[in-house]
C-alpha cells in the first residue's frame, strides 16, 4: 500500500454543492504527475491559522478512478462546510484555479484483495459515504469475479444530504441481488421512497441484515459517534474485530 507523502500542489478545476453545505471539489495535481491511490484512502490538505500556526486536514478521495485518463486525472474530494472551521474557510474562499498543497494517499481503508468474505456491509454517514463512492469499479470487479454482496447503509438528516445518492441508487438498479443501498434519514423521507429506505439512523438498522462473522467484513466511517456505536453492535454479533474497519473523521486540529 502506498505510503507516499511528498506535498504537492492541487489545482482547483470545478466545484459543486452536493447538499446545502458539502461541496464536491475536483481538482488536478498541478505537477502533472497522477495520483495513484487506492479507493478508500484520503489526502491531507496542509495551510496555516491565520497566526501563522501550520495545520492539515483529511479528505478522503471521492474520484472514480478512470484508467483511461491517466495523469492529470482528476483529484475529487466532498467536503462538509463546518461553521468557523480553518479549512472550510479555506475551502470556500478557493477560487476556481486557486492552489491548495496537499499529500498523500494515506490509510488502509481499504477493500483488501486477500479478503474471502461473501459480503461486505458498508456503513457511513455525511461525506463518510465517499471512500464507497470511490471503491464502486472495485466493488464491480468482485460482484463479477466472485459474485459478492454489498449492503450499503447510508446515514443522512434529508433527502437532500444523500450524497451522491442517484449514483448509488443507478449501481444498486444495474446490479440487482447483489448490491443494496439503503438510505436511512434521520429527520425526514423523501416523497414515494425507494423500498429500501429507511427513517431513523444506520445502527438502528443493522440488526436487519443479521450481519455474521462467517460471511461478512463491515466498513465504517465518518461520525465518530456513529462508528463506535456500529463497531460495538458488530462485535455483539461476533464479528471479530479484523473484519470491522473504521475511518472517523475527527479533525486533526
Ligand atoms: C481520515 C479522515 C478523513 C476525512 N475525510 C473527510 C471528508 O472526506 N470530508 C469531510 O468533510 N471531512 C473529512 N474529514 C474531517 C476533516 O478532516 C475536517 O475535520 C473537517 O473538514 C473540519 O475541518 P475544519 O478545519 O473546517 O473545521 P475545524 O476548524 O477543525 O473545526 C471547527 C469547529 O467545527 C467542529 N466540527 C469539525 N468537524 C465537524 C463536523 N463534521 N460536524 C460538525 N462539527 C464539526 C469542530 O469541533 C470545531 O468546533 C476526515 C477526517 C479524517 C480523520
Amino acid at each position: 500500500m502506498s505510503i507516499a507523502s511528498k506535498h504537492f500542489p492541487l489545482k482547483l478545476t470545478d466545484r459543486r454543492m452536493l447538499a446545502p453545505s458539502v461541496a464536491h471539489l475536483s481538482f488536478v495535481r498541478d505537477d502533472g504527475l497522477p495520483l495513484d491511490f487506492i479507493p478508500g484512502q484520503f489526502v491531507q490538505v496542509h495551510f496555516h491559522y491565520a497566526d501563522g500556526t501550520a495545520t492539515k486536514r483529511s479528505y478522503s478521495l471521492a474520484t472514480i478512478h478512470d484508467h483511461a485518463m491517466g495523469p492529470g486525472e482528476a483529484v475529487e474530494i466532498a467536503v462538509s462546510y463546518v461553521a468557523g472551521g480553518a479549512a472550510t474557510a479555506l475551502f470556500e474562499s478557493l477560487p476556481e484555479g486557486g492552489q491548495i498543497n496537499a499529500s498523500g494517499p494515506y490509510g488502509r481503508f481499504c477493500l483488501m484483495p486477500a479478503d474471502a468474505n461473501h459480503r461486505y456491509l458498508l456503513i457511513g454517514t455525511g461525506t463518510g459515504v465517499t471512500p464507497y463512492r470511490a471503491m464502486l469499479p472495485l466493488i464491480e470487479q468482485q460482484i463479477r469475479e466472485r459474485g459478492i454482496k454489498v449492503v450499503l447503509l447510508f446515514g443522512a438528516r434529508t433527502p437532500e444530504e444523500l450524497l451522491y445518492g442517484d449514483e448509488f441508487r443507478a449501481f444498486a438498479d444495474a446490479h440487482p441481488g447483489n448490491f443494496r443501498f439503503v438510505p436511512c434519514f434521520s429527520r425526514e423521507l423523501p416523497d414515494n421512497p425507494h423500498a429500501d429506505v429507511r427513517l431513523g439512523y444506520v445502527q438502528q438498522f443493522l440488526d436487519e441484515f443479521l450481519p455474521r462473522a462467517d460471511t461478512d467484513i463491515a466498513y465504517l466511517c465518518g461520525n465518530p459517534n456513529m462508528v463506535d456505536a456500529c463497531f460495538e453492535m458488530l462485535k455483539g454479533h461476533g464479528l471479530p474485530i479484523p473484519q470491522i474497519r473504521r475511518e472517523k473523521y475527527v479533525s486533526s486540529k
